[in-house]
Order: structure tokens, then C-alpha cells, then sequence
């Protein structure tokens, strides 16, 4: 979520959502004629052409399988190094937290990763201020998930409920900007809660469930980042219809400036640092805690559930499994050939689609003709609304400028 993504200002052109896209058609891999650029899906991962800038090698693999090589895992530390690094970190969370009641701070959604990492703080032995954020999608199984894990680390729960009437407002002003990410109300929400709860707490570590090992790898061009404000406020000015007096957001001063380098506040993700496989953590999960999985990512919240898998893939030609997927490739966690059969299998139920489809219109008060009439608008790049790239631009010159001067390395932010 803290990631900037300043991808050019395209979306996909004429592309085929990757749901349809048949593995076994009798055109030869990489090669499918679709529009103005051939199909072509990387022959290491399952990146494919929906990604607009993707390039590929004469071996044909794609540009995010050598990132990944060349910079992602550099940061990635799965091996025992990974524990000896782990505990440097624990150590100095730990002395920051001395005489307080909490040495951490971790925002607990009910999915995979968030849950698993409360485990293994748990096992650390941190002592976390823990966190859930409830934007009005949480679905029951995400509750009895989150009850599950907070009983068994004994851990305090506090709840941050985010009110609805703005919820529904910021998240039909998206909806009818027509942008991608569908998602930056909610993932903003998150963010900004639980860094401003850090704040009030004096907490200088916020745990996070990123992890390269399943995220590792992320099309920069199909949207740009949850955390920048600029761009919230804008499509909220431009579609809204209240003013967001209760939805806190994060400015770009605060972001980058203010928590890193005035409240030394820095973001730790340990999950990055233990040989995080997905199906062992639920394995885990279920097993010690009783925790239930959710069939797919991002189960836990129906809002999340509905938007990756019919928004996106459907308006756009989005299908976020393959970015996923293409992380596990990369991680070693699964086979290419394995990735390609979870691809064949269809992204909604039709039954589940209705149900959710209802449910959706139903939460957000509209009826479904003015649904499909906003989906079938036009599609927007973020960039068509003002954002903060300009500002962040600015602030890695002065950063690359400082340190030709000092000679030193400065990391503004995780
Ligand atoms: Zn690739």
C-alpha cells in the first residue's frame, strides 16, 4: 500500500480479459493477435500484455521476472539469514517500545497475511496494539477469523468503525470516476487509521503483512497509490456529494516526511523475512487457531472480492491473480504450469456474482441499471485527476541531491 506506482498514463488497450483467455487455444503461446498488440504472456511467469508496459526478453520473459531477480529479492530473505536480520529488528522494536504498553502497532484485516503475521508476532514475543478497521464489507467469516486470532495470541482488539454515510459517498465517487483502483477508499481508510492511532499511542513501528513472496511482483501502469490523498480528494470533489468530515486521510507531507523523519516512525515486514509460503500460513492458520479459509484472495472483505474479481477483470482487463500468481512463480511456491490451471478457472461463480452483484447495489443504494450505466462510462486513468507523482518526483531529487552531498544513503520511506 505505501508504494508509489507512476506508470504511464495508458490503460490496457483492447486486451481480452485474462479470464477468458483460453491456455489451451490452438495459437501458439505468446503470439494471439488481440487488437493493436499481440497477446504475448511471459514464458516464466503469468504476466501478460495486460500490463501495458510489459516487455520481454528473446527468451520471451517479461520485465517483472528480472526485476525480480535483479532488485525485488535483494530485499527478500527467506533463508536463515532472513532470521539472524529478523531479530536485529525485533531487538530494536522491542527497546523503542521499552516502558510503554505496546512495542508495535498491526493493522488485522482476517486475511492470510495479516493474520499469519499476528501468529508470528505472537511468537516474536512483540507486543503489538492490534488493530482492525471496519469499512462496512467485513464479511462474517473475516469476523470469526479475526475473533479466532485475537483469542488465541490473547490479544486486545481495538476497532476503528468508519462511518458509513462517507464510506458509501467516497466509494461511488470512484465508481463513477471509472478509475481502476476501486479499492483506495478502503486501503486508504486502513492506512490512515492505523497510522494516525500509532501517532496518538506514540508507537514507532507499524507491522505490515506485505510480502514480497506473494506480492512481490505489481504492474506499475494499472493504478497508482492508495496513500496519495491528492488524488482521493480530487475524485471525491469531482463525484461526491458530502464532505469527508470523518474519513481522515494522509497527507503527502505527513506520509514522507512528517512519520519517517520527525515521529521516526519506520514500517517493518517481517513476512519478508521468514520463508513465507501462502498454503502453509493457512495450513497453520487452520490448525492452531481454527482460522477458516476463504476459497480466494481477499475473501474477508465483499467489497475487495467483488471489485478484483468482476470490476477490474471485467471493465478494464485486470486479473490480479496473475500478478500474484506470477509472485508465487517467483517465490518458488508454485509451478507456472499450476498457475496457468488456477487461471482456467472461472474468477465468479455465476451464482456468487449475483449474489454479490445484489449485495453490492443493495449496500451502496443504487439499483443495478445505474450500476451497469456507470461501469459502461468511459474508462479513467487516476492521472486524469490531479495526484502527487509531481510532489513525489520533487522529493527524490532532493533526496538524490543530499546524498551526492552528504554521501550517505537516505531511504525517505519503506
Ligand atoms: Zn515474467
Amino acid at each position: 500500500m505505501s508504494r508509489i506506482h507512476p506508470g504511464p498514463s495508458v490503460v490496457s488497450e483492447a486486451l481480452r480479459p485474462s479470464s477468458t483467455i483460453d491456455a489451451s487455444s490452438s495459437c501458439p503461446e505468446g503470439m494471439l493477435e488481440t487488437g493493436r498488440r499481440h497477446y504475448q504472456v511471459c514464458t516464466r511467469c503469468v504476466m501478460d500484455t495486460s500490463d501495458p508496459d510489459i516487455v520481454f526478453d528473446d527468451r520471451g520473459v517479461c520485465n517483472h521476472c528480472h526485476t525480480f531477480d535483479r532488485v525485488t529479492s535483494k530485499h527478500w530473505h527467506p533463508g536463515p539469514e532472513g532470521r539472524v536480520l529478523l531479530d536485529g529488528l525485533v531487538a530494536r522494536v522491542r527497546e523503542s517500545g521499552q516502558n510503554q504498553e505496546y512495542d508495535c502497532i498491526l493493522g488485522l484485516s482476517g486475511g492470510v497475511d495479516s493474520s499469519y503475521l499476528a501468529l508470528k508476532v505472537k511468537k516474536l514475543g512483540l507486543r503489538p496494539l492490534v488493530m482492525h478497521v471496519d469499512a462496512g464489507w467485513n464479511s462474517e467469516l473475516a469476523v470469526s477469523n479475526i475473533e479466532k486470532i485475537v483469542k488465541y495470541c490473547e490479544y486486545e482488539l481495538y476497532t476503528h468503525v468508519m462511518d458509513w454515510e462517507e464510506m458509501r459517498d467516497l466509494q461511488l465517487a470512484y465508481l463513477r470516476a471509472g478509475v481502476a483502483n476501486q479499492d483506495v477508499p478502503q486501503d486508504h481508510a486502513f492506512s490512515s487509521s492505523l497510522y494516525h492511532f500509532a501517532v496518538m499511542n506514540n508507537i514507532k513501528t507499524v507491522l505490515s503483512g506485505g510480502n514480497i513472496a506473494t506480492e512481490g511482483i505489481f504492474p506499475v501502469a494499472w493504478h497508482g497509490s492508495a496513500m496519495d490523498a491528492i488524488n482521493l480528494k480530487a475524485i471525491h470533489r469531482s463525484y461526491g456529494c458530502l464532505s469527508l468530515r470523518k474519513f481522515k486521510t494522509i497527507s503527502f507531507t505527513q506520509y514522507y516526511l512528517w512519520y519517517p523523519l520527525v515521529k521516526k516512525m519506520k514500517t517493518l515486514r517481517p513476512l519478508n523475512y521468514i520463508p513465507y509460503n501462502r498454503a502453509d500460513a493457512m495450513a497453520e492458520l487452520e490448525r492452531a487457531v481454527g482460522w477458516r479459509s476463504y476459497g480466494r484472495k481477499h475473501g474477508e472483505s465483499l467489497f475487495t472480492r467483488f471489485f478484483q474479481n468482476y470490476y477490474l477483470p471485467t471493465k478494464f482487463g485486470y486479473d490480479k491473480r496473475r500478478p500474484h500468481l506470477s509472485s508465487m512463480i517467483n517465490s518458488g511456491q508454485i509451478s507456472r504450469a499450476g498457475a496457468m490451471k488456477s487461471l482456467e478457472e472461472p474468477l465468479y461463480p455465476p451464482r456468487e456474482l449475483e449474489t454479490d452483484l445484489h449485495y453490492f447495489c443493495k449496500k451502496v443504494g443504487i439499483n443495478r441499471d445505474e450500476f451497469e450505466n456507470i461501469v459502461a462510462q468511459p474508462n479513467r486513468h487516476y492521472r486524469d485527476f490531479p495526484t502527487w507523482d509531481r510532489k513525489y518526483q520533487l522529493l527524490k531529487k532532493t533526496q538524490a541531491l543530499v546524498e551526492r552531498l552528504t554521501g550517505r544513503t537516505y531511504n525517505v520511506y519503506s
